[in-house]
């Protein structure tokens, strides 16, 4: 038994629509599928989330809300007439969402609840649809799955509880249509998960029924052992493991939401992620466990900018105790979350998201006054505009020269390496080093591992 989830651009109009349907009725074994809004048509195109979020923030700002509310409507009016589905379809749906405007007062939920219609509304169509066209196919509202989250609008996370409610979902007779991004609260409300959150609907299906597989449908074939945009036509990845996607989805791969990754992990459910426009194609799969090939150490690299480093220099700090302690206390009470803390004898390093201190409306000379204040330190070094590259793979623990081929490889393309850092499972390497050199770094260290 498979759930299939489909994205905004697997379902953007009515012919993608019906390339989605063909995939279900070809497939007796996917039973239960989670649907995005429909995505973009064409470049320059805006997603029906998009939207709908302008259509909340006109009716915040008490602007005029019927042109942006047309604009969601045209979109499903399309789709509606072109599938040859009953055109009243489109009246429920205007129903709702003035409904939704007319009554829900507190803005974040009338935020959460406008952003859910976008899947809402493209669950009812496809449903009917499907049934229109022999497979008999059924709406289920996420609150008649059991899909239950914490109440942080625009944030949420899935109560463990709703696992038993979903298991019920198995064994159905029609195909089940379950809109993707959103859940109930215990108080009834609708709150959605994070932006590309249909993915963790899916994630949370597939582990609730204890699917035999997760196919994700999107718009590429495979996972690439590099990004398309940045390195000339990577390899693609057959296999790879949650833990490699994972440090691969950390560093800047974004074909599945990394918050989708932990109910399939947790639950051992494969995913396998496919292209609707090339249903044949088998794509990549992600398992718990794989056989590693010796000569092919690494399965994947990935870069992400936009960090910053602050070392500590003082000598004999090694001899100091509960320094790191204190050190990592000051960025806590900031309430700012860290990502790495390499060290030397004598220094220590936080590296940190840059976006990280916006987001907790944080000074960076606040933090340092304090660290000077707390800690006595000789030097202060802060570094911007730093990238992280890993380099990730599940046979680098077995194999032998691995380091020494990146940094051979950096240092001859002349990319200075500020910091590096393996965690204790040896699945991955991270390099820390200038942004202005990230594109060339990933490329270098693409043509030592896979060109060579
Ligand atoms: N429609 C939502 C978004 O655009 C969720 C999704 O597509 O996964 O973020």
């Amino acid at each position: 038994m498979k759930v299939a989830k489909f994205g905004g651009s697997s379902l953007s109009n009515a012919q993608q629509i019906k390339k989605v349907s063909a995939i279900i009725q070809n497939d007796g074994d996917i039973r239960i599928v989670v649907v995005s809004a429909p995505g973009t048509r064409f470049d320059d195109d805006i997603k029906v989330t998009d939207l709908l979020i302008d259509l909340y923030n006109s009716k915040s700002q008490g602007d005029a809300i019927e042109a942006p509310l047309q604009r969601v409507l045209e979109r499903y009016q399309a789709i509606i007439v072109d599938l040859d589905l009953d055109e009243s379809l489109v009246a429920k749906f205007d129903q709702t969402l003035r409904t939704y405007m007319d009554t829900i007062e507190d803005p974040d939920r009338l935020s959460d609840a406008l952003k859910a219609s976008g899947e809402d509304f493209n669950a009812q169509v496809i449903s009917q649809y499907l049934t229109s066209i022999g497979t008999p196919a059924r709406y289920v509202s996420p609150k008649e799955a059991g899909i239950m989250v914490s109440d942080e609008p625009g944030n949420a996370r899935l109560l463990p509880e709703s696992y038993d409610n979903i298991y019920k979902l198995r064994n159905q007779d029609e195909v089940l249509i379950v809109p993707g991004f959103f859940g109930y609260s215990k108080d009834g409300d609708i709150v959605t998960f994070s932006r590309g959150g249909s993915d963790i609907s899916g994630a949370i299906l597939a582990s609730g029924v204890k699917a035999d597989v997760y196919e994700n449908y999107t718009d590429v074939s495979y996972i690439y052992s590099a990004h398309p945009g940045v390195v000339h036509q990577p390899g693609p990845v057959y296999e790879l493991t949650y833990k490699e996607m994972r440090e691969l989805a950390y560093s800047g791969f974004v074909i599945f939401h990394d918050e989708a990754l932990e109910p399939v992990y947790k639950h051992q459910i494969p995913v396998m992620i496919r292209n609707t426009n090339l249903p044949d194609i088998e794509g990549t799969m992600i398992v718990a466990q794989r056989e590693v090939d010796p000569n092919k150490p690494v399965t994947g690299i990935a870069g992400d900018d936009g960090f910053l480093s602050v070392t500590i220099e003082k000598y004999l700090l090694n001899r100091e105790v509960g320094f790191t302690r204190r050190l990592l206390q000051i960025f806590e009470d900031f309430g700012v979350s860290i990502e790495h803390v390499p060290t030397g004898i004598d220094n220590i390093s936080v590296i940190l998201r840059e976006r990280q201190l916006e987001l907790c409306q944080v000074e960076l000379d606040d933090i340092l006054s304090k660290i000077s204040e707390v800690l006595q330190p000789e030097e202060i070094i802060v570094e911007e505009n730093l990238s992280l590259i890993m380099v990730v793979g599940e046979g680098m623990h077995e194999g032998v020269g691995v380091l020494n081929t990146a940094t051979e490889a950096l240092s001859q393309s002349g990319i200075n390496i500020r910091m590096i850092n393996q965690g204790a499972s040896e699945t991955s390497m991270a390099f820390t080093i200038n942004s202005s050199k990230e594109v060339k770094a990933l490329n270098t260290l693409y043509d030592a591992y896979f060109r060579s």
